[in-house]
């Protein structure tokens, strides 16, 4: 017994050291990493002229620009959406131009419980993308705090444009904060979650994000309106909707060098997004 007591407590430490190793081990092999959905909640009812959206293009095509949420399913357990869409427009737009279906009842046609939503990550706070906060109560809502401060204050100062924002967001995102559901970004190439990095530079509005996203085997840059079409990208041509054009252009560039081709990038508001992946029901797909 004596013997067999002696044998136990010396490889009592081994036994120890190999299962903290093997813990170790499997937190460091397992990747955090995310299945991707694009959901289309609406869509324009009209097509409108390429040139519109991109400075310097002599494009005849048009484009019937349509409205997006993505999901991001991790296997870490976190349901995660860029952006949260919107519930009504503000007073100059008309919701009767959209084809429009709630992104919380979009989330429901393929089983995912809003309520699930664990975090939003706020590409910027235009209308389109911030007014679905309220549909998600339980999410922790991430936002550059540079971003945050203009949206909530300077755009509301007399001489500035705010015609992008909906007053009613503001106080969406102050709820958010007093709710401690804000987590304000500070700057550029931050992991804000493991595996999930977002970017700034581009002045879509006064400090919009991108996002890099660790998909397996690839990236995926959610690029949202920094590129509000593909058309952006591959001709290298800003839109007019941006505090500073030649910034503008030179995240085009800089997110073209961030994936494996431009596919893996994925614009704000460009319907080919919906044709390029492969369909899980109607209006939403799988990236990958
Ligand atoms: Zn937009």
């Amino acid at each position: 017994m004596i013997i067999i007591k002696k044998v136990q407590s010396k490889l009592k430490p081994v036994v120890w050291i190999l299962l903290f190793m093997a813990i170790g081990f499997n937190a460091f092999s397992q990747n955090n990493t995310y299945e991707i959905y694009a959901l289309k909640f609406a869509s324009l009812k009209f097509k409108f002229p390429v040139t519109f959206f991109a400075v310097g293009s002599t494009s005849k095509d048009s484009v019937q620009p349509c409205y997006i949420v993505y999901l991001l399913k991790g296997n870490n357990g976190k349901n995660i959406l860029v952006d949260a869409g919107f519930t009504e427009t503000p007073p100059i737009y008309n919701m009767e131009g959209f084809n429009y279906v709630r992104p919380d009842e979009m989330l429901k046609k393929i089983n995912v419980d809003p309520a699930s939503i664990t975090d939003i990550i706020l590409t910027h706070p235009h209308w389109d993308h911030i007014g679905g906060l309220d549909l998600f109560p339980n999410a922790m809502v991430w936002m550059q705090e540079q971003d945050f401060n203009y949206f909530v204050g300077t755009a509301w100062q007399n001489n500035i444009d705010s015609s992008g924002f909906n007053t009613k967001d503001v106080l969406k995102i102050n709820k958010k904060k007093l709710d401690k559901k804000l987590q304000l970004v500070n700057g550029d190439s931050v992991e804000i979650m493991p595996g999930i990095r977002v970017f700034t530079g581009s002045k879509h509005t006064y400090e919009s994000q991108y996002v890099l996203v660790d998909a397996g085997n690839d990236k995926v840059l959610i690029a949202s309106d920094n590129s509000w079409l593909y058309y952006n990208l591959i001709n290298l041509l800003p839109t007019p909707l941006t505090f500073d054009t030649n910034a503008y252009l030179q995240n085009l560039k800089r997110m073209r060098a961030m994936v494996k081709n431009v596919d893996l990038i994925l614009p704000g508001h460009d319907p080919l997004v919906f044709s390029k992946f492969s369909k899980v029901i109607e209006d939403v797909v799988k990236i990958k």
